[in-house]
C-alpha cells in the first residue's frame, strides 16, 4: 500500500441500477413511472429562459418548499428537500444517527442504508424480517440509535399499516424514526400526519417514483420543525445549494396536477394488480406489493436464470445477490404494453 492510501475513507458503495441505452428495450429495473411527468412540467421547461442559470439557485428552495406546503397541507418550517430522497436520507443518516447505539433497519430493505451506515461510521443491527417477509414491529422495541424503514418495504413491496407503524415510532420516543416512502402513493397510507403527534418522527417522499421525475432528482422530508432546522444546520455545512434551478421550478410545477397525479397512479396500480394474477399463472409467487414493483420467485426456475435470459432479450428487471433474496426478481411495473412483452417472453422461455 502506498503511504497516502493509509488515510483513505474506503467503502462498499451502493451498485445502482442499470441504465441500459437503446430504443426496443423494456426497462423494469428501476421503480421509474412509465409515463410522463404531468404536462405542465413539459411546459414550464419549454419556457424556462436560461438566463436564470447565472445566478446561484435560492439554496432555501422556497418555490418548491412553497408548493409542497400547499400540496401536502404542512406548514413551510416542517419540510425539508433535497437531491432526490438519497440525498435527503443521506442527510439525515449524517444529522441523526450519531449515536454509539446501534441504528436499526431491516435486513431485506434498501441497500443504501447500510451504505450510509457504514460511510458515516454507524453502527447498525438489521433484525430479520419473518419468514414471509413482514417487518415484525417488536424487533423495534429495544434500545437504538435511531430506526429507518422503508413503507412499503422495498423491495418486498410488502405495505405497514399506519398503525403498525406508528407503534414503532409510539416505542421509539427518545431516537428519530425515519420512515422512507419512496413508494407510499402507490397503495398505502402516509404517516405525514403523525409528524404532529410524534416530534422525532422524519417522513421522507421522492418525486422520483409516483411523480414520474426520477431524472430531475427531488426528494423530501416532512417533520417537527426542530427536525428540519438540524437538517438544514447539516445541509448547510455541506452545500447550501442542492437543487438546482430546473428541479425547483419543474418539481413545484408537477404538484400543482393533483388530477394527473391520480389518473397515473390508478394506472399503474391497475396494471400492478393485473401483474400480480399473470405473474401467478406464469408460476411466480410474491408477497403482495402495494408498490409499483412486484418482488418475484420461480416455483422451478432461478430467478438468476431468468434475470440473464430476460436481459439477452432486452427486458431489464433488477436481481440482487444477496443472502435471503437472490431467488427474486424485482419487477417494476411498465406500461400494459411493455408488461405484455414480459409476460409473452416469460410464457415462451418458462
Ligand atoms: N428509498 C427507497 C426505498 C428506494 O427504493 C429509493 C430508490 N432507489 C430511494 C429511497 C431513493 O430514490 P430517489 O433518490 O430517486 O428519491
Amino acid at each position: 500500500m502506498r503511504p497516502w492510501e493509509a488515510n483513505i475513507r474506503r467503502v462498499a458503495p451502493y451498485v445502482p441500477g442499470e441504465q441500459p441505452k437503446g430504443e426496443k428495450l423494456v426497462k423494469l429495473n428501476t421503480n421509474e413511472n412509465p409515463y410522463p411527468p404531468a404536462p405542465g412540467v413539459q411546459q414550464a421547461l419549454d419556457q424556462m429562459d436560461c438566463d436564470l442559470f447565472r445566478k446561484y439557485p435560492d439554496p432555501a428552495a422556497t418555490v418548491l418548499i412553497k408548493a409542497l406546503s400547499k400540496a401536502y397541507q404542512v406548514d413551510e418550517d416542517r419540510i425539508f428537500v433535497g437531491v432526490g430522497s438519497d440525498d435527503v436520507i443521506a442527510v439525515a443518516f449524517m444529522t441523526f444517527f450519531n449515536s454509539s447505539k446501534p441504528l436499526l433497519f431491516p435486513d431485506v430493505s434498501y441497500s443504501f442504508y447500510k451504505v450510509w451506515a457504514d460511510l458515516f461510521r454507524i453502527p447498525y443491527e438489521t433484525p430479520a424480517l419473518d419468514e414471509e417477509f413482514r417487518i415484525r414491529k417488536e424487533d423495534y422495541y429495544r434500545e437504538n440509535g435511531g430506526i429507518i424503514f422503508p413503507n412499503p418495504n422495498a423491495p418486498t413491496g410488502l405495505l405497514m399499516s399506519l398503525s403498525q407503524v406508528e407503534d414503532i415510532i409510539a416505542h421509539n420516543q427518545e431516537s428519530v424514526v425515519i420512515v422512507d416512502e419512496a413508494y407510499i402513493d402507490f397503495g398505502g397510507e402516509s404517516a405525514i400526519s403523525l409528524t404532529e403527534k410524534y416530534e422525532n418522527l422524519l417522513v421522507v417522499q421522492t418525486f422520483s417514483k409516483s411523480r414520474s421525475m426520477a431524472g430531475m432528482r427531488i426528494g423530501c422530508a416532512f417533520g417537527h420543525p426542530d427536525l428540519i432546522s438540524r437538517l438544514n444546520d447539516v445541509k448547510y455545512s455541506f452545500n447550501s445549494y442542492t437543487m438546482n434551478i430546473p428541479s425547483l421550478i419543474l418539481g413545484a410545477k408537477a404538484l400543482e396536477d393533483g388530477r394527473y397525479f391520480k389518473e397515473t397512479l390508478e394506472k399503474i396500480i391497475n396494471t400492478r394488480e393485473y401483474a400480480k394474477k399473470r405473474l401467478g399463472e406464469l408460476g411466480f409467487s410474491f408477497p403482495d406489493s402495494m408498490a409499483n414493483f412486484i418482488f418475484a420467485s420461480h416455483k422451478d426456475r432461478k430467478a438468476e436464470e431468468i434475470y440473464k435470459a430476460l436481459r439477452e432479450n432486452n427486458i431489464f428487471v433488477r436481481y440482487f445477490k444477496l443472502p435471503r433474496i437472490d431467488n427474486h426478481l424485482r419487477i417494476s411495473i411498465g406500461t400494459d404494453e411493455e408488461m405484455e412483452k414480459l409476460y409473452g417472453f416469460l410464457k415462451e422461455y418458462l
